[in-house]
């Protein structure tokens, strides 16, 4: 215990502490943990947490993530694309929610051309004042200097993993230099991004997360999502076991205590996991809930992991739902935009 707290009031955790803190299993020792990772989120964020409301546009992807249900070489997938039309609907159906932040998210999917979203990017902006987060995977660089140009404000790109011989093994045709290499320049052209990783991949190790939590820390990343491996029907990883939750609310408490004024989100995943693992996130140190105003019948279809949650409910019902569950837990809704705190 006197370890424990002398590691807790540390400033600064060296990889060594981190790995301590990732370990621990005694109920006493995990209050102890998730307790200093409250505390660091209300020096931050009091009790707000911040809504971002995501738009699911396009489940098309060229790219063949092991762990993921939208991979390309999933023909079981029933494929949609959103039109323009439809995401500015669904757009107004956030804002009228008093929501400030709207993700676009997709697939790697170039249908949609640099103009064509910056043309969306556009139009929700002069017609919302909204924050835009893009989530479309790796694109070409004149394409995020065209997309900031026209407002948005964040992107999400997560790392992954931190090991470079895991992440050739999840992903066959990708650079883990390369992702490096476009959230630096995201980073530099302006943008606040947001990183991240997975967690219960086969053969990840505890010092593997370790580095995670450590790489977005390097990275001075606005945003860290630690998300865990759910497997996905016809994929390579079908039959590989799910992320254990302690070890996942251990990660997020940890990530507070280091990222300490990054935004967390408490993922859609957790509650896949747990039916309250959102809760749980909070109370492990989140700060964002990201709910998805996705239409149905999209909304069924984007499923990178099995049995994800919310699939059925028309986005309406999510709101008083999540409210009351935010409520239970003594947080409120922020409305504000919920930029970046970090300089
Ligand atoms: S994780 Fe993203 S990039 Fe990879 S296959 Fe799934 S949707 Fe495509």
């Amino acid at each position: 215990m006197k370890n424990l707290d002398k590691i807790l009031n540390k400033e600064e955790l060296l990889k060594e502490d981190i790995l301590f803190l990732l370990q621990l299993r005694e109920a006493d020792k995990i209050e102890m943990l998730q307790k200093k990772a409250e505390e660091v989120r209300q020096i931050y964020f009091n009790d707000e947490i911040h809504l971002r409301g995501i738009i699911e546009f396009s489940n098309f992807c060229i790219r063949d993530c092991f762990y993921c249900g939208l991979r390309r070489s999933n023909k079981k997938v029933e494929r949609f694309r959103m039109s323009k039309e439809e995401i500015m609907v669904t757009a107004k159906l956030i804002y009228d929610s008093d929501i400030k932040t709207i993700v676009l998210q997709s697939g790697e999917d170039l249908f949609y051309t640099k103009e064509d979203i910056a043309e969306i990017i556009t139009e929700i902006k002069s017609q919302y004042d909204v924050a835009i987060t893009l989530s479309l995977g790796e694109r070409a660089f004149d394409e995020y200097d065209l997309w900031r140009e026209c407002g948005a404000d964040r992107y999400l790109l997560k790392h992954e993993t931190a090991n470079r011989n895991l992440y050739h093994q999840i992903h066959p045709y990708q650079d883990f230099t390369n992702r490096i290499a476009h959230l630096k320049y995201l980073k530099n052209i302006g943008f606040q991004i947001g990183s991240g990783n997975i967690i219960g991949l086969p053969n990840q190790t505890l010092e593997d997360i370790a580095d995670d939590i450590l790489l977005c820390n390097k990275l001075n990343v606005d945003m860290a999502s630690f998300s865990p491996f759910i497997h996905a029907d016809n994929t390579p990883f079908a039959n590989v076991e799910n992320c254990d939750m302690q070890l996942l609310l251990n990660t997020m408490a940890v990530a507070r205590l280091v990222l300490k004024n990054a935004h967390i989100p408490a993922t859609t995943a957790l509650a896949t996991l747990d039916e309250e693992g959102r809760e749980k996130g909070i109370l492990a140190g989140a700060n964002v809930v990201m709910p998805s105003f996705t239409p149905t019948p999209y909304r069924g279809n984007y499923l990178i992991y099995k049995d994800k949650k919310c699939i059925s409910e028309n986005p309406k019902q999510c709101m008083p739902c999540l409210d009351l569950r935010l409520m239970s837990i003594g947080v409120k809704v922020s409305h504000s935009h919920g930029h970046s705190l970090k300089t």
